[in-house]
């Protein structure tokens, strides 16, 4: 059997590549080498980047329906607030970190893709694979232990840290193992606790974290010590406790735990995640630490990066050379995740006492800065995320300034043309690219570049330069933009882009 892509497990970010594969019309596979999908909750932060995304998928609805929103966090040292963080700041429509268990991320992807007809194949395992140059042969076995032989155009290595895509590529999987350990508890906790914001603890001897998860239930994570070596014990109960009577706000008490394990945080990540027709997606290419819970939504956004890229090559509507810009947008945001949690994380578990108090005096003075605050929120959020020395990015004259090249298109209403679309966002959900002219005449396209955008007018927007042509990617972030005498440029562009079909 011959498909375009054989997608390699049905994590999270397996599951968003397939969906948003097969809404633009590439047939797939979607393997998973266990019998049911993760029942644990483990990511539990959507952030709205993510949200908007799905927004893009049409199903952004069904995870706000099933989520809990936290609309902001503090941070404490001491029972004083020295940081409040307010995601009601959060320039977009969705204000608010949503609280879903990566369990029922993973069922209400899978429901969506039911809805289109996709089904992940499970108890089938990837064994090895050849990329022939022209194609990809994979060994697969089933449940009953027979191998399968299958072709297909190209594989998505969505398996996880353990990778056997990895692994076959080769690719060195660089970074370390965090020399501290660390324990997490979702329990459920009588006391005073936000149930809508997470509360984290800065105390001499650690960090501790609240995430709200619904009602009195939370996830308690906290580093618990220095060594080099792995405590292998189970966690218990009393063990959280203790933590919570010496590091966490006066009056807690957990009880009824769901979940609870000791983790170490690894910092890894490969430097290419394409070789030939294979992509590395998700925590295939990068792992890091929780600290921003950015790990999953990271994935899911490498997926849909690379699920647009590939659509418009599959239809022959864009040259091959649009997957080469995959890995570098995509390698060059998990530097930043990596960098950025890395930095969350050795802040959160300095011991030094003297380091501890200038690490308190900074943040509760730069925590006063509104800029500063701003800057955070749109971090966390990945909001913030652009693509501004991407290849696909192009340096244009009179480029507007807002928003700027290579960064996020946010969305707005149209007011003509966008072949029926009322939003950007909904051009963008057919898998195209909208020249968007904003306060200015709409844009005629020719045939040529039809199949692959679409023009539309909208009227001023805060976001938006007025008397500005945008070229808008279907995952949001401009290519290019210009004045709106000079809208030549923008579909030379579309028919370079267009040159492989
Ligand atoms: C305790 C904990 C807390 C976390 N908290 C957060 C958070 O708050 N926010 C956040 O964004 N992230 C968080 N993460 C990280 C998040 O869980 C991962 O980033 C996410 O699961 C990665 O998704 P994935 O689809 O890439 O990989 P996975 O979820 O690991 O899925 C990979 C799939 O591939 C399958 N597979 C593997 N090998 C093969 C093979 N050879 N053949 C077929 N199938 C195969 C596996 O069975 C698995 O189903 C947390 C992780 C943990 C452990």
């Amino acid at each position: 059997m011959t498909e375009p892509v054989l997608i390699v497990g049905a994590g999270p970010v397996g599951l968003t590549m397939a969906l948003a594969l097969k809404r633009w019309g590439v047939d797939l596979r979607i393997i998973d080498k266990t019998a049911a999908r993760t029942g644990k909750s483990k990511a539990l932060v959507l952030w709205p980047r993510t949200l908007e995304m799905l927004d893009i998928q049409g199903c952004v609805q069904s995870f706000v329906d099933a989520g809990m929103k936290a609309v902001g966090a503090r941070i404490f040292a001491q029972q004083n607030v020295l940081m409040h963080i307010r995601l009601d700041r959060v320039r977009g429509a969705y204000p608010y970190a949503l609280m879903v268990p990566q369990s029922d991320t993973e069922r209400l992807l899978e429901e969506q893709l039911a809805l289109i007809g996709v089904h992940v194949e499970r108890r089938v395992e990837l064994i090895s694979f050849v990329d022939n140059g022209d194609g990809i042969t994979a060994v697969l076995r089933h449940a009953d232990g027979h191998d399968e032989t299958v072709n297909s155009s190209y594989l998505a290595g969505c398996d996880g840290a353990h990778s056997t895509t990895r692994h076959a590529l080769a690719a060195p999987f660089e970074g370390d193992t965090l020399p501290s350990g660390w324990m997490l508890a979702d329990v459920e906790l009588d006391g005073k606790m936000s149930q809508d914001e997470l509360t984290i603890c800065w105390t001499p001897d650690g960090v501790l974290l609240f995430v709200p998860i619904k009602g009195a239930r939370f996830r308690v994570i906290a580093d618990v010590g220095l060594s080099p070596v792995a405590d292998e014990s189970p966690l218990t109960l009393e063990e959280v406790q203790a933590l919570l009577d010496l590091r966490g706000l006066p009056g807690l008490r957990a009880h009824d735990p769901v979940w609870m394990s000791r983790f170490r945080i690894n910092e890894r990540k490969v430097k290419d995640y394409r070789q030939g027709r294979v992509f590395l997606c998700g925590d295939a290419a990068h792992v890091h630490s929780p600290a921003g819970g950015q790990g999953m939504n990271t994935g899911m956004q490498d997926s849909f990066n690379l699920a647009w890229k590939l659509a418009m090559v599959w239809h022959g509507q864009a040259s091959p050379a649009l997957l080469d810009t995959y890995s570098p947008e995509r390698s060059a945001v998990g530097d930043q995740v990596l960098r950025n949690a890395g930095i969350l994380t050795k802040v959160a578990i300095l011991r030094n006492p003297i380091l501890q108090r200038m690490r308190n005096l900074a943040v509760s003075a730069l925590g006063r800065v509104p800029r500063v605050r701003q800057r955070m929120v749109d971090q966390l959020t990945e909001m913030d995320l652009h693509y501004r020395n991407s290849p696909l990015t192009l340096t244009s004259q009179g480029a507007a300034r807002r928003p700027s090249l290579g960064e996020r298109a946010p969305d707005i209403p149209l007011s003509v043309g966008g072949g029926g679309a009322s939003r950007l966002h909904e051009i963008l959900a057919t898998g195209k690219f909208a020249v968007l002219s904003v306060a200015a005449a709409a844009v005629t396209l020719p045939d040529a570049v039809q199949f692959i955008s679409t023009a539309a007018g909208a009227a001023t927007d805060q976001n938006y330069e007025a008397g500005h042509v945008y070229l808008i990617r279907p995952d949001a972030y401009v290519v290019m933009s210009t004045k709106s005498d000079n809208t030549a440029a923008i579909i030379s562009v579309l028919e370079r882009i267009a040159a492989g079909a």
